[in-house]
């Protein structure tokens, strides 16, 4: 075997994380260098296939599927160069290990999602987000990007390198191109200090503005049926780390282990006990710990769920939420997952969730196997009214006529991906639905 078939496995089933998107790619390739991801474009211009990336597949839309040349980048991670603040990784590089190779030069990425397992160029595409409001999506960190265009050629763009292309491409949804390496600029590697508090919604909203403002990353989880609230302040310290005992936290009892994991086994025999079994979860005290950055902003789940999330103007959000926690009581099938909401600065990207305003972001989850359609429906209904823009990577049913308007940015994307990618090598379905053909 020489070339592609080298590199290309027999056809077999890829399915993403919480298994609802899955392809039956005609090619399924895992190039180890950069000649070739060429040759996989190539393949894909050859046979007139359709080529996507799948990086961490924890999208739960359809965003990185296709039935023609799928290229996984598990065997391209490698750290390029260290450049003082700024990394240059192969595009395929999990964020956790990223996040140790950086700690291993003593820096770090500003801002982190709640998991590690993403690929850095897979969650730059959606635009990956954490929390904070003096912060940004992962991609406001990207300072460069070698992309392989469709035609199977290689575009470098960097702040003085076709900085137009960088401009949009660091949130790119997969529909510019093949993004082989990505320059990210890290600050000092840094502790934080976590502390982790049960409270009740009354008590918060009251003082929701000043926890935003005052702690560098701050977020919160509603237990629906209940008053209950679980916030997350997170702040950078000089203070060693406290020992792993602090890993102990209220998310991941709640999201993982004994509340709401008993909570979804029981519920999905029995959803009539869901609002009773929600009451009876642990939610007092607080919890404490400094450990480093990417410990405290990332943690594993083993529950799996389906997830929609929607990014409102910040001042929206306490009707939101309010609207939310009203609809919960009326939805046909019970809620078993908490709503999380989160809370981000605006930036200049133009397809990120954030764009232009300083933004809350509100997740609503079910577990697999129970029914998901009418909470998300009747929560895209709440949005829509205040121009919430959908997550990217994550369960919506919004249409390209729909976004233009939410996006100011969103022709001259469109215009780029023209001038890109004419023949729509990358596309597929969800991308014909969002940005249209
Ligand atoms: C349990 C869980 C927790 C999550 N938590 C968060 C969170 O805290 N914050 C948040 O914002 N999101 C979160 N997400 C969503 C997730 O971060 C995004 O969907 C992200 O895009 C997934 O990254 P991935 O590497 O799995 O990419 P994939 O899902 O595999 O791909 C996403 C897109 O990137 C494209 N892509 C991948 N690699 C390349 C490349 N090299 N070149 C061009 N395009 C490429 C794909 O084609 C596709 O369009 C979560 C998802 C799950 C399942």
């Amino acid at each position: 075997m020489t070339g592609i078939d080298a590199i290309s496995t027999a056809r077999k089933t890829w399915k993403n994380w919480a298994g609802n998107q899955w392809a039956v790619p005609e090619n399924w390739v895992r190039p180890t260098n950069e000649d070739e991801l060429v040759d996989a474009v190539r393949l894909g211009n050859a046979t007139g296939r359709v080529v996507k990336i799948v990086g961490g597949g924890h999208s739960f839309t359809d965003i990185a599927c296709t039935n023609g040349v799928l290229i996984s980048l598990d065997d391209y991670t490698e750290i390029v160069a260290v450049n003082g603040h700024d990394v240059t990784v192969q595009a395929g590089v999990r964020i956790g290990a990223l996040s140790s190779a950086l700690e291993a030069h003593g820096l770090a990425l500003p801002n982190l999602g709640d998991i590690d397992v993403q690929s850095i160029a897979g969650a730059i595409s959606t635009g990956t987000h954490g929390t904070g409001l003096g912060f940004n999506c992962i991609s406001a960190a990207v300072v460069g990007l070698r992309l392989v265009l469709a035609d199977g050629s290689v575009l470098a763009c960097s702040e003085t390198e076709r900085p137009e292309v960088l401009h949009q491409a660091r949130v790119g949804l997969g529909a510019l191109g093949l993004i082989s390496e990505v320059t990210v600029r890290c600050e000092p590697h840094f502790n934080l200090h976590a502390v982790e508090k049960a409270t009740s919604v009354q008590k918060l909203m009251g003082r929701l503005d000043g926890l935003i403002r005052d702690n560098e990353h701050f977020e919160f989880y509603w237990l629906p049926y209940t008053e209950a609230v679980l916030t997350k302040s997170n702040n950078r310290t000089d203070a060693a780390p406290t020992g792993g005992e602090g890993k102990r936290r209220l998310e991941q009892e709640l999201l993982e282990n004994i509340g709401f994991g008993a909570v979804n086994m029981l519920g999905r025999k029995a959803p009539s006990l869901i609002p009773k079994l929600a009451t009876a979860l642990p939610g007092s005290g607080v919890t404490e710990y400094v450990t480093r950055s990417h410990d405290v902003f990332t943690s594993p789940r083993r529950v799996r769920f389906l997830e929609s999330e929607y990014a409102v103007p910040l001042d929206a959000f306490g009707e939101v939420f309010d609207r939310l926690r009203a609809l919960v009581d009326t939805l046909p099938a019970p809620v078993s997952f908490p709503v999380e909401c989160r809370f981000l600065g605006g930036d200049d990207i133009p397809l990120s969730m954030a764009s232009g305003r300083d933004s809350a972001f509100i997740a609503i989850h079910t577990a697999v196997g129970m029914p998901h359609e009418a909470y998300m429906a009747s929560f895209e209904q709440i949005v829509d009214d205040v121009g919430g823009r959908p997550h990217w990577g994550k369960l919506h049913r919004k249409t390209e006529t729909e976004l233009v308007d939410l996006y100011p940015g969103f022709d001259d994307f469109r215009d780029l991906r023209d001038e890109l990618d004419p023949d729509r090598r990358w596309q597929n379905p969800y991308l014909a639905r969002v940005l249209g053909d």
